[in-house]
């Protein structure tokens, strides 16, 4: 590519209502550009390095055995009234209607469609395990879509779909997506860590996230040194306290008055003392009849069940109450019927949401019938370093749950999810297959994401300076840039630039040729905030030394290598 052809626009300063450096430097590098809030246009630098992520990720799903295809970005209504996620979803589900007044949605996943697809295609145990995916963009309203290509409204997802005929069967095809995982994370060139993760409103049992690590990643981490171990702290958090305050056999329901319990009674079945400082704490029960009920306090800062109980907390709910669906949702940022779920939990189990008690049971390896399920929610919703240092209190430097050694903490960027999910969709959209007896049986199911436009902006958040982008190679836009100094004067420079050029594209790098006769500290400075991996400078001065000049965006020092040398360096420098 030479820069005359091609459209490079950056700018000198981020638009103010860019948070993270992911979505300065990548509106900077002019990689992106907002259409409204979440929604972007990728430029074509920035849908280049969206094309080479797409492109790893579709050479490893093809080499684990997935299968291509391509689902509607708009789905019909009924599918997702069949699933229950209609009413479960929530606002994050964009829905639309068409001119005869019928429902659709903009797919946030394609759990239905594809389940729909197995139960027309699939009639035989013959034709499983079968593992179909596609790479296409999806909507979700987010609550708070600030963060650029981190937490887009429109981005652009690989989603995955895995149909077995037993339980062991979709294990094992959960295991093979787990490797390829492992495989894409490498080759995209990021430091990431594989973590045990909460299985959020898709539901389901076993699963893990991906996470890239980042000083700025919205998510904690909390994992062992030296060992395995490793969990999102949202589920973390969740064993150690469950496993602390659990009290099998007691039944909040029992000790509470009908639709209130005073803090003595959530003290006693919480066994903590009244002395306890909280921030908030939020309980699930499902009666033996009736639906699931949330009993929520909700606390904007530390006060002691004491205090509570004395009233002595200005606006504050006296003791524990049914939550309205307004205050779950807005305690939660979580959507309407999100509870739907947690009524496959036994009667008079306690619950902190379905989520975490699910999560539970992997990590602790624990019988969820053993337990009530209790957690005390150490205030997400809270500045970041109180809520932090909260949950440094909580988990570093404790024992780990599998009994080697102490646990540390890091930040990190969700850009993948595998699921288990067993017969959720199977069994809600009735897909099943004749087994080998000829009898019909439930497909097994697992579902696997990756972040295909959030990979971009989480390598920045990894990968950057004070100058810019610092790419690294698999994902570059470009790999490699040659900058000519004086182009419009002096043919030399331009002969050694276009060989140069020539012969590496040749060789099939990715190199681009800074044509526009900018001024050396213009074209140096752009190239650096778009974060090329590395710059060769062809200049007269050192043309008459027979030398040109390497600079990896990653060493502060450039090196002078021979004429004649020039083309093996740059390759060496690349690898
Ligand atoms: P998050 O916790 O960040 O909201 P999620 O758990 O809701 O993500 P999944 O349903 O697991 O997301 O979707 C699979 C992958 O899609 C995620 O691992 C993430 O990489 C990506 N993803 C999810 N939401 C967004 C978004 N708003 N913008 C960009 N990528 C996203
Ligand atoms: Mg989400
Ligand atoms: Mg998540
Ligand atoms: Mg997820």
């Amino acid at each position: 590519m030479r820069a005359s052809n091609y459209h490079i626009n950056t700018l000198k300063e981020a638009p103010a209502e860019a948070e993270v450096v992911s979505h300065q430097l990548m509106t900077r590098a002019g990689m992106i550009r907002k259409l409204a809030g979440g929604i972007y246009t990728y430029m074509p630098l920035g849908l280049r390095v969206i094309r080479k992520i797409e492109n790893i990720v579709r050479q490893e799903m093809n080499a684990a055995g997935a299968i291509e295809l391509l689902m509607p970005v708009v789905q019909p209504a009924e599918l997702w009234q069949e699933s229950g996620r209609w009413v479960q979803y929530g606002p994050e589900l964009l829905r639309i209607k068409d001119r005869h007044d019928r429902d659709f949605v903009l797919q946030p996943t394609s759990e239905e469609v594809i389940t729909d697809i197995a139960r027309n295609e699939i009639h035989s145990w013959r034709q499983l395990p079968v593992n179909f995916y596609h790479i296409q963009t999806k909507f979700r309203d987010e609550r708070r879509p600030r963060f650029g290509l981190m937490r887009g409204r429109e981005f652009t997802m690989k989603d995955a779909y895995s149909f077995d005929r037993d339980e062991a069967g979709a294990l094992a095809s959960y295991d093979i997506m787990y490797g390829a995982y492992m495989k894409i994370f490498t080759r995209l060139g990021l430091e990431f860590r594989a973590v045990a993760a909460d299985t959020g409103s898709i539901g389901g049992t076993r699963s893990h996230e991906f996470q890239v690590i980042a000083e700025t990643g919205e998510d904690l981490i909390v994992y062992n040194p030296d060992s395995q171990y490793a969990a999102n702290i949202e589920l973390a958090e969740s064993g150690p306290l469950i496993a602390e305050r659990a009290a099998p056999g007691r039944d909040l329901e029992a000790v509470a008055t009908p639709g209130a319990a005073k803090c003595e009674d959530v003290a006693a079945f919480l066994k903590i003392p009244l002395e306890t400082t909280v921030k908030s704490i939020v309980l699930a029960t499902e009666p033996a009849e009736g639906p699931a009920r949330i009993w929520l306090l909700l606390l904007r800062g530390d006060h002691t069940l004491n205090e509570i109980k004395a009233a002595k907390v200005p606006g504050l709910k006296q003791g524990f109450r049914f939550a309205t669906e307004a205050e779950i949702v807005e305690h939660f940022g979580c959507k309407p019927g999100y509870l739907g779920p947690i009524k496959t939990v036994k009667p008079v189990h306690v619950v902190v949401d379905s989520t975490v008690a699910m999560m539970h049971d992997i990590v602790c390896g624990a019988n969820r019938e053993d337990f009530h399920y209790v957690g005390l929610n150490w205030g997400r919703d809270l500045p970041e370093p109180e809520a932090v240092a909260d949950l440094r209190n909580v988990v570093a430097g404790d024992p780990a749950p599998d009994g080697k050694g102490t646990l540390a903490i890091q930040r990190g960027i969700e850009v993948g999810h595998v699921f288990f999910l067993g017969t959720k969709y199977s069994e809600a959209l009735k897909a099943t297959f004749l087994d080998e007896s000829g009898k019909p049986a439930t497909i097994q199911m697992g579902c696997y994401g990756i972040g295909v436009t959030r990979i971009a902006a989480a390598a920045i958040e990894q990968n950057h300076d004070d100058k810019g982008i610092i790419w690294p190679r698999p994902i570059a836009p470009f790999e490699v840039v040659i900058c000519p100094v004086g182009w419009g004067k002096s043919e030399t420079v331009r002969n050694t630039a276009n060989d140069l050029y020539e012969a590496l594209r040749e060789r099939g790098i990715d190199v681009l040729l800074d044509d526009r006769d900018a001024r050396p500290g213009v074209m140096f400075a752009e190239w650096e905030l778009i974060g090329v991996p590395l710059r060769v400078t062809v200049g007269e001065r050192g043309l008459k030394d027979g030398v040109l000049e390497l600079q990896a965006r990653r060493e502060s020092e450039a090196t002078k290598v021979g004429l004649d040398e020039a083309l093996d360096q740059v390759l060496a420098k690349l690898d």
